[in-house]
């Protein structure tokens, strides 16, 4: 998903009158330098942890900050500096809102997170994070915010602070807005230090796309994965499928984490986790999300395992995903089984069918050729990573599979896929057990063969395979093809 820059990131926060350390952006060096003391901040898309990679500086002298302007201007990507006001803070809170899709029983809504400590170091704490739902149509007033955080805050302040806070998340359809930290200073005014936004493209109306600098004419730098990523997307549009490589070279001495991040909640918990630490390296950003088909999810899956340089893979949404995670542990379970260079995983599920998601990898996990283990969704991302060290391979392992033969029963366009039916594998020729178990009453069985419901529709999601492979006899199974060469 793509991410605003903290100075267009202030300009919509400004729009809703979210106060705000006092900054000025520039994209060329100043004829007048400001007065020290001031943050410098390099205002690059998509970068994060950026004062682990200097991006960040403070400068207490005129000499600093000329040259740490020179230095941040030359950065690759850099649109510009952001040289912001040093305040001193006497408090500092994390506030967070996020989109949630909900599920079978619950409404789209968003979440606020919050955490009566803020700043540096929030990703050690993601366990105390507290969590308010609420409805898009109708959000909180400050008053109700005020009395939902009283036990962390008596503040009226903050309240209104976070209040215009989710205006401005509701206002521009985000899926992530960030402030961390909010500073509390000594006259009692809070003020957004640093902020960032997530957003979705098809989601910007045309009267905000200035705000959200999408490039018409964009030089089309992807990687040969990421164009697989887009005809995977491009076949099964449904559901966000989002991937995109690192271009920076992994560095000595880290893990190299391949991450199938589900929403901009498992984004956000991932980089709470990984924003201040040097032993860690995401070989790539992703998103899996808005109730994608289990076919896309094994595509998708299968593109970020084949990244070579990759040692482990991890899996992780917010905790409360709308994507049924039945679906999405059959789509772990094949992309394991057919994968040429399957990678150990650490797998966290939260949402519907989670516990079924968790009995099938235990169930499962004994026959693969690589460690899996598995987390509830009350483990947070910043828990697992204890497991990686443990889990992460420097061999791949290599594996051919190859698909038993059978007949083609029939193929269906999208999500696309084929069918094929083992006859050897039902000599009585009775109804195997997976017909019943498809959800929607696609598959039937008629004349001692399987056929399916012209009515009725597949919506990709693996239980028939599943239960044919685990509860039957392997009478059915689903072959996806991958768009370009996947290893
Ligand atoms: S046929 Fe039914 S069970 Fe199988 S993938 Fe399609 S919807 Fe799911």
């Amino acid at each position: 998903m793509p991410a605003l820059p903290e100075y267009r990131t202030r300009i919509l926060l400004e729009n809703h009158e979210v106060p705000l350390v006092p900054a000025v952006f520039h994209n060329t060096m100043p004829e007048i330098l400001p007065e020290p003391v001031v943050y410098l901040k390099a205002q690059i898309p998509g970068a994060t942890s950026r004062a682990g990679r200097g991006l960040v500086r403070r400068a207490s002298t005129r000499e600093e900050i000329s040259n740490g302007l020179k230095e941040l201007l030359s950065e690759e990507n850099c649109q510009g500096v952001l040289v912001a006001e040093a305040v001193d803070i006497k408090k500092e809170y994390y506030a967070a809102c996020l989109l949630d899709l909900g599920d079978g029983e619950t409404l789209p809504g968003g979440v606020l997170l919050f955490s009566a400590e803020g700043g540096t170091g929030i990703e050690g704490r993601t366990g105390s994070l507290l969590r308010i739902r609420f409805s898009l149509l109708n959000p909180p007033s400050a008053a109700e915010l005020e009395r939902k955080l009283e036990e962390t805050s008596n503040s009226q302040q903050l309240a209104d602070f976070l209040e215009k806070m989710i205006a401005t998340f509701i206002s521009y359809k985000l899926t992530v807005l960030e402030t961390n930290p909010i500073a509390v200073l000594e006259d009692g005014s809070h003020l957004a230090v640093d902020c960032r936004a997530e957003f979705e493209k098809h989601a910007v109306s045309k009267k905000n796309v200035h705000l959200f600098e999408l490039p018409e004419n964009s030089v089309d730098d992807s990687t040969q994965l990421e164009k697989v990523i887009e005809a995977i997307n491009a076949a099964d549009p449904a559901g966000t499928g989002f991937f995109r490589a690192s271009r920076e070279k992994v560095p000595d001495g880290t893990i190299a984490v391949a991450t199938n991040l589900c929403g901009g909640g498992g984004k956000m918990l991932w980089e709470m986790t990984t924003g201040g630490r040097d032993d860690i390296f995401s070989l790539n950003e992703s998103d899996t999300s808005g109730g994608l088909s289990g076919f896309k999810s094994y595509r998708i899956l299968r593109v970020i395992m084949s990244q070579p340089e990759a040692q482990v893979l991890i899996l992780t949404g917010s905790g409360m995903a709308f994507q049924n995670q039945f679906h999405l542990a059959s789509a772990v379970w094949k992309a394991l089984r057919e994968s040429p260079s399957p990678l150990p995983c650490l797998l966290r599920f939260g949402g519907t069918d989670q516990e079924k998601a968790m009995e099938l990898m235990d169930t499962v996990s004994e026959d693969l050729p690589v460690k899996v283990k598995t987390f509830k969704p009350e483990i947070f991302p910043n828990a697992m990573v204890e497991h990686l060290s443990e889990t992460a391979t420097r061999e791949r392992v290599k594996q051919k599979f190859i698909p038993e033969p059978g007949e083609l029963a029939f193929t269906v366009e999208t999500p696309p896929a084929r069918f094929v039916y083992h006859p050897d594998k039902n000599p009585e020729r009775v109804e195997p057990l997976c017909i019943k178990e498809c959800p929607t009453g696609f598959l039937k069985w008629s004349g001692g063969r399987i056929t399916t419901d012209p009515d009725a529709k597949c919506i990709g999601c693996l239980v028939c395979e599943t239960v044919s492979l685990l509860q039957g006899n392997g009478e059915l199974t689903i072959e996806l093809d991958l768009p370009g060469e996947v290893l």
